[in-house]
């Protein structure tokens, strides 16, 4: 019998979620073909992705990156449709003839084409976590209303859904606890106060992952798991104080599910993102994802280590503003990612060091007072406005 391709949309397609997606879909030519792809400013990589997987479209942000994308694809004698905008970004995301739709665009500039595909009843595989951390409980509404499958990508998401059980409405009655791992990233035992010192290049050398240079700042800060204690709370709807945080170094155990009986469910694999991309895609089935099998006999130990010891809470402040966001009025969350996302890229551009990224952050919090955002575009509002004050923020510091 002939199993119906599922056509997919990767948004994000050149970054390295977006690699590791089409990896996997390409180990599957039976089940799953690529319908869309989108970039930022990489034509070069775009281009070689649609002469290998001939999609129907491929966008990119600007006019500039589209129209040289456009040229070099009819030099090239490709079909693919070449577009570019946010219009375009969100019609191919909601495209009648897309199945799935994998979010991997890094950023609230992810939220638009992600609200579109929820919209459109999609499979929406959400690996970027900051659309839904901006987009809070009026993202989880708009998945509900469109009747679209939401499903996480993100190692430790998709680690607590996979301990979980399947219907959605035993899962408040059967919870104690969700534990989310961090590996503690490149700093777990650098001394506290050294990190005012610490480079761009040395906060992006992860010890376990290979990621965009965004997240991998964010894992060094663990605001990384600052924003995945939002994305946890809203994914799987359960209180901010259910939601724990413990240093796993090894990133062998994913994530764990602790129930009200004390029995702790965990799912464990080697640190590859291709994991849970294979089971997003294929779910409720399992396919082949390239990812390694773990050796239990060469695995000496796993070991934990708690998060908020003294050295720990000087090494990560930002992990606290997690439950600080979420404990403040709606909307605070959004204010939270967006002056992050202002405050690593000034480090990245070496305006600012790295331990001011967490005082960018505070400052944020304090200055920008939300108002309960009901719509995409009260979200960009409070988006653009945080972003300001953000930036304001980095050139008093940073001079
Ligand atoms: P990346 O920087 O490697 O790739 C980002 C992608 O988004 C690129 O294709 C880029 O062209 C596109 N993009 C960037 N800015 C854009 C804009 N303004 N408009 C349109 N497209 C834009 O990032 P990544 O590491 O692949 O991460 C992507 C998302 O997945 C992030 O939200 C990240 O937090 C999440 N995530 C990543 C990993 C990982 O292992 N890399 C793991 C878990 C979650
Ligand atoms: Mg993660």
């Amino acid at each position: 019998m002939n199993m119906k391709k599922s056509r997919v949309v990767v948004l994000g397609s050149t970054g390295s979620i977006g690699v590791n997606t089409l990896d996997v879909i390409e180990r599957h030519p039976d089940r799953f073909e690529v319908f869309a792809l989108t970039a930022s400013t990489s034509v070069d990589t775009i281009l070689a992705q649609c002469a290998r997987h001939r999609p129907a479209y491929a966008v990119m942000a600007s006019e500039a990156h589209g129209k040289q994308l456009f040229q070099s694809c009819v030099a090239q004698g490709l079909c693919t449709q070449v577009l570019w905008g946010a219009d375009a970004l969100a019609m191919v995301a909601a495209h009648e003839l897309a199945d799935i739709v994998m979010a991997a665009i890094v950023g609230a500039a992810g939220l638009a084409p992600c609200l579109a595909a929820a919209r459109s009843g999609k499979r929406l595989l959400l690996a970027n976590k900051e659309a839904l951390v901006v987009g809070g409980q009026l993202f989880m509404d708009t998945v509900a209303a469109g009747g679209a499958t939401l499903l996480p990508i993100d190692s430790e998401h998709s680690a607590v859904f996979q301990s979980l059980p399947p219907d959605p409405c035993d899962w408040a009655a059967r919870i104690d606890k969700i534990i989310l791992t961090a590996s503690g990233g490149p700093f777990r035992n650098r001394d506290p106060l050294t990190l005012r010192d610490v480079t761009p290049e040395e906060a992006c050398a992860h010890p376990n992952w290979i990621m965009g240079r965004k997240i991998s700042v964010d894992s060094a800060t663990m605001m990384n798991k600052a924003l995945e204690v939002i994305e946890a709370k809203f994914l799987f709807g359960v209180a901010p104080a259910q939601i724990q945080v413990v240093i796993h170094p090894q990133s062998v155990i994913h994530s764990m599910v602790q129930y009200v009986d004390n029995s702790v469910v965990a799912q464990l694999g080697t640190p590859d993102m291709r994991g849970p991309i294979a089971y997003g895609l294929s779910w409720p089935e399992r396919v082949c994802s390239g990812a390694a099998a773990l050796d239990f006999s060469t695995m000496s130990a796993l070991n934990f280590e708690a998060i908020d010891s003294e050295a720990n809470k000087r090494r990560f402040p930002g992990i606290d503003l997690a439950w600080a966001a979420l404990a403040a009025p709606q909307g605070t969350t959004a204010v939270l990612n967006a002056a992050n996302e202002v405050a690593v890229a000034a480090f990245l551009e070496r305006r600012i060091r790295y331990d001011q990224i967490h005082h960018i952050n505070v400052d944020t919090l304090s200055t920008v007072r939300p108002e309960a955002p009901g719509s995409l575009d009260d979200l960009l509002g409070l988006d653009m406005l945080s972003r300001r004050a953000a930036e304001s923020a980095v050139s008093r510091l940073g001079a």
